[in-house]
Order: C-alpha cells, then sequence, then structure tokens
C-alpha cells in the first residue's frame, strides 16, 4: 500500500514545493479545507511504498502512458496519514471538484484520486491493470467552472453520489450557496435525526424547508428545546438564490421561536402561577414592549389552537423580497422579456401568493407591518422590477382563488 508520510526532516525529503502545491491548495479551498490548506503550505512530504520511492511518473497501462501529478486529499484528512479513500464515491466525489483530468484508481483495496493532465491523459481505452497494480475505477473529466454554474455543477455532483459523500457534498452546497459555515449545518435522515441549533440538510423532506420545533409549552419545568432549520431538496435543484430565500424565510421562523422561548424564560423566572392563563396574562403585558411581529409569534407559538398565519407572512416576505431582488429576469425590460421567460419569472414570483393568503388570515398588526415593509420594498425597486411586480399582480389576482384583498390593497401601495 503506498502512502503520503509526511517528515520533518530525513533523507530524502521533498518540500512541498516540488510539488504542483498551488493547484492542490486551490483545490483545498475548492473543497472547503482551508485548515488543511494551511497545514499543507508547512509540510515536508514523501511518497513511500513498501518498494521504496514511487516515482511521480507512473505508467498506467502500455498504450497509454500517463502522468500523475500528485494525489488530492480529502476533507478532514491531514495529506501526512491519508492512504487513500475507503469509500469510491468519497473519491469520485473529490475527483469531480478537481479543476484538471482526474483518474481514480484502486490500489489494491483502497480508493485513490490522482491528478493528471488532459495532454498526456489521451485516449479512455486506458486498460484495467497497469504494472503496479492499480486498476483504474474512473476517469473524471473536469468541470467547467465560471462564477454563476459552480453551484449547478456540484449540485448536479452531489446527486450522483450516495452515503456519507451525499451528506458531505449536500452540506457544502449549504456552505457555498449561503452565508452558514460548515460547523452551522447537518445531515438529517429524517426529522427526529434533526440536529438542534442548525441548519439540516433534509432531502426525503416534501416541502422547501422546515423549522422545529412547531409549538412550545411555556409552562412545566421542562427544559426548552432549541430550533432546528431543515432544508428539502427543491431549492437545492432551483439554484443558490432558491437556496438563500428559502434559507431565510425558514431563519424568520427559527427567529419567532427563539423570541418566543426567550420570554417563556423570562416569564418562569417570575412566574407566581404555572398555568396556561398566568402565561397568557404575562405575555399580554409585554406587547407593547415587544415588536408587534415577536407578540403575535409567541401567541400563536404557545398556543396549540393558533395557526401559523402570522409567522408565515413574515417568513414569506423576507423570503420574497429577498428572492425578487435578485432575480436577472425582474431587471429586464418586462416588454423585451418573452411570454415564457415571463411565465417562468412568474413562477419564481409564486411566493407572493402565498405570501398574500397567509397576510389575509395574519393578525391586523401583522398585516398592517408586512403591508408598510412591501411598500418600502416597492418604493426602492427599479422601475422594470417595479412593473414585473405590478404585471404579476394583475395576473395572479386574476386567478379564482388568489388572495384579492392581499393584491388589492397591495396594488393601492405600489
Ligand atoms: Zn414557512
Amino acid at each position: 500500500m503506498k502512502s503520503w508520510i509526511a517528515e520533518s526532516g530525513g533523507a530524502g525529503r521533498r518540500s512541498i514545493a516540488g510539488l504542483p502545491a498551488s493547484g492542490l491548495l486551490a483545490l483545498q479551498t475548492l473543497t472547503g479545507n482551508r485548515a488543511v490548506a494551511r497545514t499543507l503550505a508547512g509540510l515536508a512530504v514523501q511518497r513511500r511504498s513498501a518498494q521504496g520511492l514511487i516515482d511521480k511518473r507512473i505508467t498506467l497501462s502500455a498504450a497509454v502512458p500517463q502522468v500523475v501529478d500528485d494525489e488530492l486529499v480529502p476533507i478532514g484528512e491531514a495529506p501526512g496519514r491519508f492512504d487513500g479513500f475507503a469509500s469510491k464515491d468519497a473519491a469520485i466525489a473529490l475527483a469531480r471538484r478537481s479543476p484538471e483530468v482526474a483518474i481514480v484508481v484502486r490500489d489494491p483495496d483502497r480508493y485513490h484520486v490522482l491528478r493528471t493532465t488532459a495532454a498526456t491523459l489521451g485516449g479512455k481505452s486506458a486498460g484495467p491493470e497497469n504494472p503496479k497494480g492499480w486498476i483504474i475505477v474512473e476517469i473524471v473529466e473536469p468541470a467547467k467552472r465560471s462564477g454563476a454554474d459552480t453551484f449547478e455543477i456540484d449540485y448536479r455532483a452531489a446527486r450522483q453520489l450516495t452515503g456519507d459523500a451525499r451528506a458531505a457534498a449536500y452540506r457544502r452546497l449549504l456552505v457555498t450557496g449561503t452565508h452558514l459555515e460548515m460547523s452551522e449545518t447537518a445531515w438529517a435522515s429524517s426529522e427526529s435525526d434533526a440536529t438542534p441549533g442548525k441548519v439540516n440538510v433534509a432531502l426525503w423532506l416534501p416541502s422547501r424547508g422546515r423549522h422545529l420545533p412547531a409549538k412550545v409549552a411555556p409552562t412545566g419545568t421542562a427544559e426548552l428545546p432549541r430550533t432546528a432549520i431543515l432544508i428539502g431538496s427543491s431549492p437545492f435543484a432551483e439554484g443558490a438564490v432558491s437556496l438563500r430565500s428559502t434559507l431565510l424565510h425558514e431563519s424568520r421562523h427559527a427567529y419567532h421561536m427563539a423570541e418566543t422561548l426567550k420570554l417563556v424564560r423570562r416569564w418562569r423566572q417570575t412566574r407566581k402561577s404555572d398555568t396556561l392563563p398566568a402565561w397568557d396574562a404575562w405575555l399580554k403585558s409585554q406587547r407593547k414592549a415587544v415588536p408587534p411581529e415577536v407578540f403575535q409569534t409567541a401567541w400563536a407559538n404557545t398556543h396549540e389552537e393558533y395557526g401559523t398565519a402570522t409567522t408565515e407572512t413574515y417568513s414569506h416576505l423576507y423570503g420574497f423580497m429577498y428572492r425578487f431582488r435578485r432575480d436577472g429576469d425582474a431587471q429586464k425590460d418586462p416588454s423585451a422579456l418573452d411570454a415564457a421567460a415571463t411565465l417562468a419569472l412568474h413562477v419564481r414570483m409564486a411566493g407572493l401568493g402565498s405570501l398574500g393568503e397567509y397576510w389575509e388570515a395574519a393578525a391586523q398588526d401583522a398585516r398592517d407591518s408586512t403591508m408598510d415593509q412591501l411598500a418600502a420594498f416597492g418604493a426602492e425597486l427599479t422601475p422594470n422590477q417595479r412593473q414585473h411586480l405590478r404585471n404579476f399582480i394583475t395576473k395572479a389576482g386574476a386567478g379564482r382563488d388568489a388572495p384579492k384583498v392581499f393584491y388589492r390593497e397591495l396594488a393601492k401601495r405600489l
């Protein structure tokens, strides 16, 4: 078995400077493994096998000689101790992120990613066996990357994976697509598996997103839960802007619940009587002291019989405003946008209809304050964006089940 050995000194050591370190460092940065990238910069590396030093030039088949530049290191593995992947999927996932042609080889029971160059790789008919006993598992062409389509390429690669590699790839997508740190993300295979306090990738979720818990009991002394956010599969399929607007939406719910929990904690410290009516009376006494958004959602969050209209109104508001402001088509002249593009834009604006439905059922305070925010949002838009918004309201507002009161009020404010 071949392995990378890191040594601080000794005969025959080779400095990292002798390897194409810049490519390796770039890849480490791409994979988000900045800590390893930093470590690499100070390491001396030597490659060793049972036979002794391995030459960098390895002939993979008699017909197609291939130059192996270096071996890539996966997230969380220090290069000095890395002796290949146990998982073929993990190796292929890393190869897909390589900016150069990469091959995945098995030797004999671990998987390695080797970077080559397109010029030396030549034909893809390289024989399965080679003199060193390395078996080619897969040849991976470099992904054509530009800033805008990186997310989509990574998403397509993530979908091909299984198991831990799939989980890791989706969490990386969540990090690259949003402002989150890796430590703020988690993988949830079911609702009970969700990690509190984190944004969980939950591909099984039937909706775009969810937040937990939905309700909290103010009475009693049971420890209060932490909030968790779950993100379903469709925002990943739709791209980074959709992912961020979904995160914003669910973060608003989580904010409402976090504020509720703060209020419950304060009440529990001073309560004279541990009953729901006592909580109600205390919460009402706070009405002037907290924003209407917080008061209304705290009330709903602590009463089983109350619906989600107010928290959904605010969540849809923030999700919609974020997404619409960043929609490229919404910035174009409406009269220059063809019917198909206009329809696609209107599909992306559908959140406004959901907002309207909840708005019509929400508390009056919430209706007033969200309508004020929409009016202020409209005032900041460009003339093109505002016209798209008006066109959407006219078209969507004519629908049979449209939230007509909402659209009528909004039209007056734009
Ligand atoms: Zn929601």
